[in-house]
């Protein structure tokens, strides 16, 4: 039975699969990827096309949690689109928090949800901040996100990452080359190296699942 905090009990979704977490810290981690339907924000290189505009089709939360049965996977990515755009998220989130999951959700920063605030602690949070919305990454999602994962690409540079300078503290920021390309992993290291130099030490984790063939 759904506890509801903010009466919403449906959600818009793109797709649900198994797969492993191909990206950031918990890498390797096998999981459940639930993919929410709409993005506010339009990046270049977007590889998930086909989750950006919003619909009005929703399917309910327990046929949700139905699917989800047939899974043995512990650990569930709540994914985009972008998550915080879907007013159901705190419901899906304590639910599976109740059901014993654990529960990532990548989200591009922008966005908060009040009703989400007690549960902030009890999830690993990836935000990773975008160029397109000039690198704004919401206050709430500063305080509780426990990594920051930027896309290496043309327009990431040190200036960027030094106005992060409170998280590279924490020593939870990931460098990922946009599409594993060379030029940008060489670019990656560059600025790990520059970030070291200054006292900080990041990852660079490349998109894992694509060598490995996986979704
Ligand atoms: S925030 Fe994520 S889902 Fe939205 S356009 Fe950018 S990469 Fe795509």
């Amino acid at each position: 039975m759904l506890r509801s905090k903010t009466g919403k009990t449906s959600i818009s979704l793109n797709e649900v699969y198994a797969s492993i977490q191909g990206e950031g810290l918990l890498v390797g981690t096998p999981c459940v990827f639930i993919r929410v339907q709409g993005c506010n924000i339009r990046c270049p290189w977007c590889d998930q096309p086909s989750a950006l505009p919003f619909r009005e089709e929703s399917v309910k939360l327990e046929e949700l949690f139905k699917t989800l049965e047939s899974y043995p996977h512990r650990h569930v990515v709540i994914t985009g689109g972008e998550p915080f755009t879907e007013e159901s998220l705190p419901e899906l989130v304590s639910e599976l928090l109740i059901r014993g999951k654990s529960v990532q959700i990548e989200t591009n920063g922008t966005l908060w949800q009040e009703a989400f605030e007690e549960l902030a602690t009890k999830v690993h949070i990836t935000c990773s901040p975008k160029a397109v919305a000039s690198w704004y990454v919401h206050p709430k999602v500063r305080e509780f996100a426990k990594e920051f994962k930027f896309v290496v690409d043309h327009h990431l540079d040190l200036q960027v990452l030094l106005s992060f300078e409170e998280v590279l503290v924490k020593g939870c920021v990931v460098l990922q080359p946009e599409g594993n390309k060379a030029i940008f992993l060489q670019k990656a290291l560059e600025l790990q190296l520059r970030l070291l130099n200054l006292g900080y030490q990041v990852r660079v984790i490349p998109q894992v699942h694509k060598f490995l063939g996986l979704k």
